[in-house]
């Protein structure tokens, strides 16, 4: 039997903004020593009462609109309620029936489209640390990182390999860099990954089953669960046997995913909408103003690049890997123009040296590119010296040079050149060795 993978995927990004998503304590915890970056709101004690991050909503809508989404004019919070100890209220405030944006997609470079099917707005939970002090095993909870704003982002199931899923994550990653509104640095937990995975007979057919892998924070390791997971399953069902509708995790010194819990049906969060939050209302001039609001993205600037620098595509690809990069690349040109020195010409410098844009000076590499194309000084004793040697060390080439064999003459100008072992304007050695041969 064949069977083509059927996989869709979940992320958060944590939002880079000054506070947390409902109190005024600082988002920037990481590092932080625990629970320093606390109130009674991101607590959940009794009574506080949450009041949302404008500043987040924004961001979360310009992540939508970056993915194509519609932007729901009436947006509301709902209580997710579920019970763990990194949750203090028992519940997330999250988003359900009516999330800030909807029915999006994302065109991959195959040309296959990966439809968005909602990103919403949420908070993220505090941290357990499993630990041994005074010889008990405990776990410890830093609430630092409770209530910090979330963004999550589903897709329907249209992928059917992991190459795709991380040219989407890596697309999604400049997305919110060029945005600005995240740092997304995988090693911070700052982009946290959920693929589900199954198999089926038919493409267009969802199979009774889903494998979900929880809280992978590496491109890579999304790659290897789910490759993992293809030829898990493929094993089970063709050994007749349908694979668990379950949740698991990866184990990344084992190269393995094991189950974490088996889903007997879906989970009851028992959501309902927040009472202390009134719904969001958006009118079509905000959303235009934030639509028109957008950077450049990452797409649009390389193909800029090619068509207003005229830069390979592949340059252009690597100078916008880095927003700032690319805005020192046109700083450059801009300076460039004036010395005479091509668009190519500081692309090939900026990549090719490895230039840092953060310790340099656009005007140092123009200043380089044309030190480096200076020709030498070229004194005409030294250069006719030097013909007349490479003339009287080649015959044969003189000899067909003058039976009309008039090709030769590049043989005897690189011969020279490197005689004159200088960086020297071939078009001026070349007319001498013409007057020369004459
Ligand atoms: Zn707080
Ligand atoms: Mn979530």
């Amino acid at each position: 039997m064949k069977y083509t993978p059927i996989i869709g995927l979940e992320v958060h990004v944590e939002l880079k903004t000054k506070s947390k998503m409902f109190c005024s304590c600082s988002a920037d915890y990481f590092g932080k020593p625990p629970n320093t970056h606390t109130c009674p709101v991101c607590l959940g004690l009794p009574g506080a009462l949450p009041v949302p991050n404008k500043k987040a909503l924004e961001w979360c809508m310009m992540v939508a609109l970056a993915l194509n989404c519609r932007i729901s004019e009436f947006s509301k919070f709902d209580r997710k309620n579920y019970f763990y100890p990194d949750l203090p209220k028992g519940y997330q405030i999250s988003q359900y029936d009516l999330p800030v944006g909807i029915n999006g997609h994302m065109k991959l470079a195959s040309g296959n489209l990966i439809r968005i099917r909602r990103v919403h707005m949420e908070e993220d939970t505090g941290k357990l640390t499993h630990q041994t002090v005074n010889g008990a095993a405990v776990s410890l909870i830093d609430f630092n990182r409770s209530s910090v704003p979330l963004v999550e982002i589903v897709t329907e199931p249209d992928f059917h390999d992991a190459e795709d899923v991380k040219e989407y994550l890596q697309n999604l990653q400049y997305i919110v860099r060029y945005l600005e509104v995240s740092n997304a640095d995988m090693e911070k937990g700052d982009m946290r990954l959920e693929p589900n995975i199954s198999l089926s007979t038919d493409p267009k057919v969802l199979p009774s089953y889903k494998v979900e892998v929880k809280n992978i924070n590496s491109f890579r390791f999304v790659e290897k669960t789910i490759n993992f997971e293809i030829d898990r399953q493929l094993k089970l069902l063709d050994k007749g046997e349908t694979p668990l509708q379950e949740t698991r995790g990866w184990n990344e010194n084992k190269g393995l995913t094991y189950s974490q819990r088996v889903k007997e049906e879906a989970n009851d969060y028992r959501y309902f909408p927040e009472p202390d939050i009134p719904p969001m209302i958006w009118t079509d001039r905000e959303i235009s103003r934030l639509r028109e609001s957008l950077p450049e993205l990452r797409d649009e600037k390389i193909v800029r690049f090619s068509t207003e620098y005229g830069l390979p595509h592949q340059d252009a690809d690597i100078l916008t890997r880095d927003k700032n990069l690319a805005n020192f690349f046109e700083e450059t040109a801009k300076i460039g123009i004036d010395h005479n020195v091509s668009h190519r010409d500081i692309a090939n410098t900026i990549i090719n040296q490895k230039i840092d844009y953060e310790k340099t000076h656009p005007a140092e590499v123009v200043k380089q590119i044309v030190a480096e194309n200076k020709l030498d000084e070229l004194n005409p004793e030294e250069l006719q010296r030097a013909v007349e040697k490479i003339l009287s060390e080649n015959q044969k080439a003189v000899t067909d040079y003058k039976s009309g064999k008039e090709s030769v003459i590049m043989f005897l100008l690189g011969q020279t050149m490197r005689q004159l072992g200088k960086k020297v304007d071939a078009n001026t050695v070349k007319q001498i060795l013409i007057d020369t041969l004459k």
